[in-house]
């Protein structure tokens, strides 16, 4: 037999048992994991992002407020439009007016701009004068032409270092409702900024917003958010049509990036004509399960190491056991026919290997009948497990004794030519004429005869056996109580 089919037919039970713990392990494990990571998933995007969202965009609304109050009180005030009506004299009035309230309200700054000069006055003084052909100066002639009473416009500030500012433009009336000017306040992302860096810290969302043509606008100070536009990032870019959909309505998205999903919720963010945008690689939020499916699978390692180490001992023990009731004469416990045949195989094979000679001795009960006849069967079985006894004490420890019939033994003597085989037999026949058998008070004896057998190469166990009853036969018929030799063997 192949070792490979050997070694399956062997282990079958154990490979079966592996594979089924093994599948039943992973699939459980791996449904778990998935389970647990669509239950995050989901999470995030139900919950997590859209809240994220909802409070970001409040704090917008409430950021944006107060400074449009400010911007409306401004618009409305009769000093600041008197004074444009006279003809704006004393810069330093409506610079004192500016002033205070850009310290009295903590605006980032304020504002006016005058519709008949065209000049740019803010807390510190007069800035410039706005051109229509100056790009940063056109939102003045679009809120001169609009319906609206005030627009709200993220800009650059030019009196502030260029930073991104939320200006709230307030159309300033005279009292026929002529546009005389624009007035307001700017505040800064600042508050916004904290929750933003707050929330990015704490849940490894990532905020940023984006401009009606795909602009990124970083928010937050430690914004880890990506840079440039979405339309030409790798991942975002399959969604970015997706996110600058005009919709105030949030919209939940995903995309793919470095092998993990990235969700996405979006909306349009009125007051700033911005898209917010907050999203989360699910990697970080999944990573604790990765590490409970690892020790799902060690522990499940361990569990089938341990189930396949105990079903191999309890087994083997059960094989050991069924092998030995199997093999072993219950009556004399030497090895049954079947189990001898099993060890002259073993032994055959071995022969060409060890280039030892094998010999065989068969013994037969001399006249047993009459054992039986005189004196019943339980004395015949008395001297059937005296006369086993007695071989064994005989022979070496690695002889093979078997009961081969009813009073028959067979010898299987390793590494013994045929000379000695003659001599082992004799030996026996000598200590077995020569034992006393007690039966019932009675001494029983018995002698034996015996053919001895050298096995020739190729032979058969029933060629071999053969010729070592043939010579068993001859010493019956001269007269027992003798050991005769067989005929040599052909080899096949
Ligand atoms: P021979 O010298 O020709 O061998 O004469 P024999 O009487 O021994 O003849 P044979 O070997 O043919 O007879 C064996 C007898 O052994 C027949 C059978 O009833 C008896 N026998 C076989 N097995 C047992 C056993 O387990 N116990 C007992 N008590 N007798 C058995
Ligand atoms: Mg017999
Ligand atoms: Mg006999």
């Amino acid at each position: 037999m192949p070792p490979l089919l050997h070694f399956w037919k062997k282990y079958r039970l154990l490979a079966w048992l592996s594979a089924l713990l093994v599948t039943g392990f992973l699939t459980t494990s791996i449904a778990s994991y998935i389970v647990s990571r669509d239950t995050i998933r989901r999470d995030i995007a139900e919950q997590g992002l859209p809240l994220t969202g909802d409070s970001i965009y409040s704090e917008i609304q409430k950021g944006v407020l107060q400074p449009t109050f400010i911007s409306s009180l401004m618009a409305h005030n009769s000093f600041l439009r008197d004074w444009i009506l006279d003809g704006e004299k004393d810069t330093g009035r409506v610079v004192r007016y500016l002033a205070e309230v850009k310290q009295k309200y903590g605006t980032v700054t304020s504002f006016m701009v005058s519709e008949r000069s065209h000049k740019y006055y803010y807390a510190a003084g007069m800035l410039k004068s706005v051109s229509a052909s100056e790009a940063r100066d056109k939102w003045f002639f679009r809120v001169r032409e609009m319906q609206q009473p005030y627009e709200i416009n993220v800009d650059y500030d030019l009196a502030n270092q260029d930073a991104v500012t939320i200006f709230i433009n307030y159309r300033v009336l005279d009292y026929q409702g002529n546009f005389i000017g624009a007035t307001g306040v700017g505040l800064t992302l600042d508050t916004l900024a904290h929750t933003i860096d707050e929330v990015q810290r704490r849940f490894n969302r990532s905020i940023y917003f984006v401009t009606p043509d795909g602009k990124i606008v970083a928010a937050g100070r430690a914004a880890h958010a990506p840079q440039g536009s979405i339309y030409r990032l790798p991942g975002i870019a399959s969604i970015a049509d997706r996110i600058i959909n005009h919709s105030t309505k949030p919209t939940q998205l995903a995309y793919r990036q470095d092998h993990a999903t990235v969700m996405v919720n979006s909306r349009f963010i009125p007051e700033l004509g911005w898209y917010l945008v907050v999203s989360q690689n699910e990697r970080e939020a999944v990573k604790p399960l990765l590490r409970v499916f690892a020790m799902n699978l060690a522990i499940s390692a361990l569990v089938t190491l341990l189930v396949l180490m105990i079903t191999l001992f309890a087994v083997n023990r059960f094989r050991r056991r069924l092998e030995n009731a199997a093999a072993i004469d219950a009556m004399t416990g030497l090895l049954n026919r079947q189990a001898f045949e099993f060890v002259f195989e073993q032994a055959r094979s071995e022969v060409p290997r060890k280039q030892q000679a094998l010999s065989m001795v068969l013994i037969d009960i001399d006249l047993f009948k009459l054992i039986n006849d005189d004196h019943g069967h339980l004395a015949g079985d008395t001297v059937i497990r005296g006369v086993a006894a007695t071989i064994r004490a005989a022979v070496r420890d690695d002889d093979v004794i078997s009961r081969w019939g009813g009073e028959e033994f067979l010898l299987l003597l390793k590494d013994c030519p045929l000379g000695q085989a003659l001599a082992v037999a004799e030996k026996l026949r000598h200590a077995i004429a020569g034992q006393r058998y007690c039966f019932d008070g009675k001494q029983l004896s018995v002698s034996v005869s015996i053919g001895v057998a050298e096995y020739a190469a190729q032979e058969s166990l029933a060629g071999f056996f053969a010729r070592a009853d043939a010579a068993l036969y001859r010493a019956k018929g001269g007269g027992r109580n003798r050991v005769e030799s067989a005929d040599p063997g052909q080899s096949a």
